[in-house]
């Protein structure tokens, strides 16, 4: 059953309220921004020392600038009692030797809880040796972190070290807005990642694939804007580029898909191709991730595919296999000059051509290449790009 943490926090401030003592409260802190709102709530009714213990973060030049913001974020607090910072030490060994085995584990795993309890326990260990009344932590603000595990955590270290947990849930009560409020409005620094090199990772990852989204709605949307008549004519160009190419000439076994507008037409050139005696296989997707090869004839042997598309029939086709094709014509969503390919979003082309060493080429016209693709590492490049 979920605990309102919040509610805990709230009964124990009511009671300190009607008390003169102001009790003392370590207060571990993840970084300057999460502490923001926590610092502006409880030093109403604590005195609180901040404890900056982080040895996870990634790279140290980050650990160092967030101490720096922590610093701020203090100073900055208009605070009714008094509010210090002690820093513990950037042990980074320990963080590494604790999560070895663990570094593909997605964020808010166990990797995680281990890394919570690793700074929870520190601050339960000072807490004990400098006879605070109280211990917590920040982590409890962020919206991807679970209080529920966290509190346990505290609770469960407290027990070990004989001190008190202080209960929280910061994000209760709009406490996440405030903090993106504060940080804002002191113009401070705001890490996009949580602190670790994984975490940093994935925060790249995250980033990519938004600006790849992004790129694909733009391209919608200028796909609106070419003219038939440029589609049209760019299609004839490139069909003839294609079929003068070198890796055209030399191909016996050629896979290519089947494009409409506003994707290059590549029905001429699959007639040609097949009147020209090669051997022309075309996509099915078999699943939501993976297509085969199957081998046509002709046009005609096509039928149509589940959401419209054209595709080949198993029951008339020949499967062909990746080893035996030796010019793949790819298509994309846009490519830039460099070869960096952005597709349809699925990664049915970058897993085909995975394990695949014939040649590729990707025929685009020049009004839909872009500057720049982001690309991740699954991603395949295509050296050969023939426009119009
Ligand atoms: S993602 Fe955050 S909580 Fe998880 S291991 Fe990395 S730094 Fe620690």
């Amino acid at each position: 059953m979920k605990i309102n943490y919040q509610m805990k926090l709230d009964k124990i401030i009511n009671d300190i309220k009607n008390e003169e003592y102001v009790p003392t409260l370590l207060l571990h802190s993840c970084c300057g921004p999460c502490s923001s709102y926590v610092l502006e709530y409880l030093s109403e009714y604590f005195s609180i020392t901040v404890f900056y213990y982080n040895p996870n973060i990634y790279p140290s030049n980050e650990y160092w600038y967030r101490v720096e913001e922590q610093q701020k974020i203090i100073d900055l607090t208009s605070a009714k009692n008094s509010i210090n910072l002690i820093t513990g030490k950037y042990d980074v060994e320990r963080f590494y030797n604790m999560t070895k085995g663990m570094e593909d584990m997605s964020e808010g795993g166990h990797r995680c809880h281990l890394c919570y309890e690793m700074r929870l326990r520190e601050a339960a260990k000072i807490a004990q040796k400098e006879n605070f009344d109280y211990f917590t932590t920040t982590l409890t603000i962020s919206p991807h972190k679970n209080s529920q595990v966290l509190n346990r955590i505290g609770e469960k270290v407290a027990k070990e070290f004989g001190v008190n947990h202080l209960p929280s849930d910061f994000k209760k009560n709009n406490g996440y807005k405030r903090s993106v409020e504060i940080t804002r409005e002191a113009g401070l620094y705001r890490q996009d990642y949580c602190g670790c090199e994984y975490s940093k990772r994935e925060a790249e990852i995250r980033k990519i694939k938004s600006e790849k989204k992004k790129l694909r709605e733009d391209m919608k949307e200028l796909s609106k804007t070419i003219s038939l008549e440029y589609m049209m004519e760019s299609d004839k160009a490139i069909t003839d580029k294609i079929l003068n190419s070198q890796e055209y000439k030399k191909a016996k076994n050629i896979f290519c898909y089947i494009g409409d507008y506003p994707e290059i037409n590549t029905r001429l050139f699959i007639e040609k191709a097949i009147e020209d005696g090669k051997k022309i296989s075309v996509p099915l997707c078999i699943d939501n991730s993976n297509m085969k090869a199957y081998r046509i004839n002709s046009l005609n042997d096509l039928k149509e595919g589940k959401f419209g598309i054209p595709e080949p029939d198993p029951e008339i086709s020949k499967e062909v296999l990746k080893s035996e094709i030796d010019l793949i014509i790819v298509p994309c969503c846009t490519v830039d000059s460099s070869g960096n390919r952005l597709g349809f979003g699925k990664g049915y082309y970058d897993r085909f051509m995975d394990e695949y060493t014939g040649n590729k080429l990707l025929p685009i016209r020049k009004k839909q290449m872009v500057d720049k693709v982001p690309i991740e590492e699954h991603d395949h490049k295509i050296k050969l790009i023939i426009t119009e």
